[in-house]
C-alpha cells in the first residue's frame, strides 16, 4: 500500500515540508490580474495573456485558449514567445480556459495552482520547476534566482512594464490555498515522498460510511464530499523535525530499503542500523531516514490503539468496530478520513459504530474565538476559575445543540445557565432536611402527578442520549427540575412534607417524602452523564455511599404512570393566577389570599388539600362561579374578594 514517488507536491515554504491534500486550506485574497503582451512567433502579432501569477513565466509550457473561443482558432498551432524569456510555447485549444476569464488566452505554468499540475499531467508535459524548497525562486527564474516569489513578482511586473509588456492590471479576488497551520500560500514543487494510496479505493471506502450512524446524520454529507474529491495518494512523509520518525535505513552500496522488526519504537536518523550488513550487496554502511510521519498518519491510528490491536487480540475482536469517534467538523477530511482509510486497508471495515460531528463554539457576534483575535478571545481557565469546571460543563450542553450548528459563548452566558446547578443545590438541600423513612406511605394525586410526569422526562432522556443530543436533555432535565419539580410541586407539596398543624394523614405526608426523594435521585442519575461532579456530590451526600456513576439508568415505572399527569398544565396555570393576583396586591406568597372564595376548574379537585394549604385558600370550589360579582384571574380561576 506503501511507495515513494517523485510527484508534484503541496509544498508549504515556511513549515518546510511536503504537505497533504487534507492540510490545505483555501482563503479569498485580492491580487492584481496582468495582462501581459506575448508575441506570436508565425505571424509577428501580439496576442494578450492575463495572470496572477507573472514571476512564474520562465515555467511558462504552453498557452491554451477554449476551443468556443473563435477569437483565437487562428492561433492553434502557432507558437508564442514568453516575454524577458524569449522562449517558444505551443498554442493549443483545451476546455479548462474561460473565455471570460481575463482575456480568454491562458498560459499554464509549472506550477501556479492545481489546475496547471493536473494539465500538465495530461498534455504529458515535462514541467520547468521555477521555485525551490525555501519558497525562492531557483536557477530557471534567471536574473530573479534567489527572491522569494513576491519579491520576484514585483521586479518581473517592473521590467515588463520597463518593455511595454503590460497592457494593464486589474484587482480580482481569488481563492488561494494556503497551508492550514502557518496561513502562508503553498507552492507546488517535486518532491520523492512516501505516499498511501487511497485513490484506487475511493468507491470502497465510500462504502463503509455506511457501516457508520452519524450525529447530526447531515455530518456524513461532509466525509462523502471530501471522498469524493480524494485526486492523489496520501502524501504521508513529512520534512519536520518532531513528528513520529519512518522507521528505514537504506544500504549505502546498493539502496535496498531496510525495514526494521516491529515492537519497538525506532529513531534512524540518530541510531545505528539494528543489521550488521545489507542482505542483497553485503555492504556495511547504512544511512539512517530522516523524514517523519504526517501527523494523522498516527492520529489516524487512535481506535486501533484504544481498543489494544498489538496486545490484546481478543479485547480487540469483541471490540472492534469501536463504539464511538466524537471530533469537530473541520477534521472530518483528516482525521476521520485517514481513520478511516486505515481501517479498511487493515480490516476492510469501518473503524467506528457511531460518528459524533460537532461544530464550533464561537463569540457573542458569532465570530470564531482565537487568541489571536483579543476581542473574540475567552479564556477557559478564567471560565473555571470564575464559575467551575461543571458550570463550563453545563453551559455547553444547555447552550444549543452543537452537532446542528455553532453555539455562541461568552461569560454571561456561563453565569446564566450555571445557575441551574444552584438550583439544583437547593432543591437538594431543601429535600434533604425530610426523612427518607416512608415505608408506609400513600401518594396523594398531587404526587402520582409529578411521578407521572417524571416517566415521561426518563423517555426523553433516554432518547436524548441514545440519539447522543446533549443539549435536548439537559434541557429536558432542567426544564422539569425548575419549572415544573422545583417552582410547581415543591411549592405545592411543603405543608404537607413539614405538617406542622397535623392537618395531614401522616400516610400521605410521608408520601410527600418518598415523591420527593425519589424525584431528586431520578434527576441526579438522568443528570449525571452531563454534570458528573455536582451530582455525585449530593448523591454521596444525601443517598448511598456507592458512586452514582455505578447506579443503573432510571427506568419507567408502571406504578407511577398515571392520569394525574393531565392535570399538570392546569395546574400550573392555576398556579400562576393565583400568584400574579398575590402580586398584584402587594402581598407575600405566602401570606394567606385575602378573598372570601377562590373557583377553580373542576379537573383541579383531587389536588384540593395540597391547594388550599399551598396558596393558603380559606374557601376553594371547583366549579365556574354562578356569581356574577367573581374577578376573572384567568380563563378557569375566579375569586370573589
Ligand atoms: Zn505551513
Ligand atoms: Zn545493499
Amino acid at each position: 500500500f506503501i511507495y515513494e514517488d517523485e510527484k508534484t507536491t503541496n509544498y508549504c515554504p515556511v513549515c518546510g515540508t511536503t504537505i497533504s491534500d487534507a492540510e490545505v486550506e483555501y482563503e479569498e485574497e485580492e491580487t492584481n490580474l496582468n495582462y501581459i503582451k506575448f508575441k506570436v512567433k508565425e505571424s509577428g502579432e501580439d496576442t494578450i495573456i492575463a495572470t496572477t501569477r507573472p514571476e512564474l513565466l520562465c515555467s511558462c509550457r504552453i498557452v491554451i485558449f477554449n476551443p468556443e473561443d473563435e477569437r483565437y482558432h487562428h492561433l492553434e498551432g502557432k507558437h508564442a514567445i514568453v516575454p524577458i524569456y524569449g522562449h517558444e510555447v505551443p498554442i493549443e485549444p483545451h476546455p479548462y480556459a474561460k473565455p471570460d476569464f481575463g482575456s480568454g488566452l491562458v498560459m499554464i505554468c509549472s506550477f501556479g495552482d492545481y489546475s496547471d499540475v493536473r494539465i500538465l499531467r495530461e498534455l504529458n508535459i515535462e514541467p520547468i520547476y521555477a521555485i525551490d524548497e525555501k519558497g525562492r525562486m531557483n536557477e530557471n527564474a534567471g536574473k530573479y534566482q534567489g527572491l522569494t516569489v513576491t519579491e520576484a513578482r514585483k521586479k518581473i511586473i517592473q521590467d515588463l512594464k520597463a518593455e511595454g509588456k503590460i497592457v494593464k492590471t486589474e484587482r480580482i479576488k481569488q481563492r488561494r490555498p494556503i497551508c492550514w497551520r502557518s496561513k502562508n500560500p503553498i507552492e507546488f514543487v517535486p518532491m520523492k515522498e512516501y505516499y498511501l494510496k487511497q485513490v484506487e479505493f475511493k468507491d470502497e471506502i465510500l462504502r463503509i460510511t455506511d457501516e457508520m450512524k452519524f450525529f447530526a446524520s447531515e455530518s456524513k454529507q461532509i466525509l462523502i464530499d471530501w471522498i469524493n474529491s480524494v485526486g492523489i495518494d496520501w502524501v504521508i512523509s513529512r520534512r519536520r523535525f518532531y513528528g513520529t520518525e519512518i522507521p528505514l535505513w537504506y544500504c549505502e552500496g546498493c539502496g535496498y530499503v531496510y525495514v526494521p522488526e516491529p515492537g519497538r519504537y525506532y529513531q534512524p536518523w540518530k541510531e545505528r542500523a539494528p543489521i550488521e550488513k545489507c542482505p542483497r550487496c553485503g555492504a556495511t554502511k547504512f544511512r539512517g531516514e530522516d523524514r517523519t510521519f504526517d501527523t494523522w498518519f498516527d492520529s489516524s491510528t487512535s481506535e486501533v490503539y484504544i481498543l489494544g490491536y498489538l496486545w490484546d487480540k481478543e479485547f480487540f475482536k469483541r471490540n472492534f468496530p469501536c463504539s464511538l469517534r466524537p471530533q469537530g467538523k473541520e477534521i472530518v477530511r483528516n482525521w476521520l478520513y485517514f481513520t478511516m482509510l486505515k481501517s479498511y486497508l487493515l480490516f476492510g471495515k469501518a473503524p467506528f459504530m457511531n460518528v459524533w460531528i460537532h461544530m464550533h463554539v464561537v463569540d457573542e457576534e458569532g465570530r470564531k474565538i482565537s487568541k489571536s483575535r483579543p476581542e473574540t478571545w475567552i479564556d477557559p481557565q478564567d471560565v473555571i476559575k470564575r464559575f467551575g469546571a461543571e458550570a463550563f460543563r453545563i453551559w455547553s450542553g444547555l447552550e444549543g445543540n452543537i452537532t446542528r450548528g455553532d453555539i455562541r459563548c461568552s461569560f454571561e452566558r456561563i453565569e446564566g445557565t450555571s445557575k441551574f446547578l444552584t438550583k439544583l443545590w437547593n432543591i437538594a438541600r431543601f429535600i434533604s432536611s425530610f426523612p427518607r423513612d416512608y415505608e408506609d406511605y400513600e401518594l396523594a394525586a398531587l404526587d402520582r402527578m409529578i411521578l407521572g410526569r417524571l416517566n415521561d422526562l426518563i423517555s426523553e432522556c433516554k432518547i436524548g442520549y441514545e440519539e447522543m443530543n446533549v443539549f435536548a436533555t439537559a434541557t429536558a432535565i432542567r426544564t422539569f427540575t425548575w419549572n415544573v419539580f422545583a417552582d410547581h410541586y415543591i411549592e405545592a407539596v411543603k405543608s404537607r412534607a413539614y405538617n406542622r398543624n397535623g392537618i395531614f394523614d401522616p400516610k400521605l405526608q410521608r408520601g410527600a417524602w418518598y415523591t420527593l426523594h425519589t424525584v431528586l435521585m431520578t434527576i441526579l442519575k438522568l443528570l449525571a452523564p452531563i454534570a458528573p461532579f455536582i451530582t455525585e456530590k449530593i448523591w454521596l451526600e444525601v443517598y448511598t455511599n456507592e458512586s452514582i456513576h455505578l447506579q443503573r439508568f432510571p427506568e419507567r415505572r408502571v406504578e407511577w404512570k398515571s392520569d394525574m399527569v393531565n392535570l399538570l398544565q392546569r395546574f400550573i396555570d392555576f398556579n400562576n393566577a393565583i400568584w400574579r393576583y398575590k402580586k398584584s396586591k402587594g402581598i407575600a406568597l405566602s401570606q394567606k389570599l385575602p378573598v372570601r372564595r377562590v373557583y377553580a376548574p373542576a379537573e383541579l379537585e383531587p389536588l384540593r388539600d395540597d391547594l388550599k394549604s399551598m396558596h393558603r385558600i380559606v374557601d376553594l370550589q371547583f366549579q365556574i362561579p354562578e356569581n356574577k360579582e367573581v374577578r376573572k384571574l384567568s380563563a378557569e380561576v375566579f375569586v370573589e374578594e
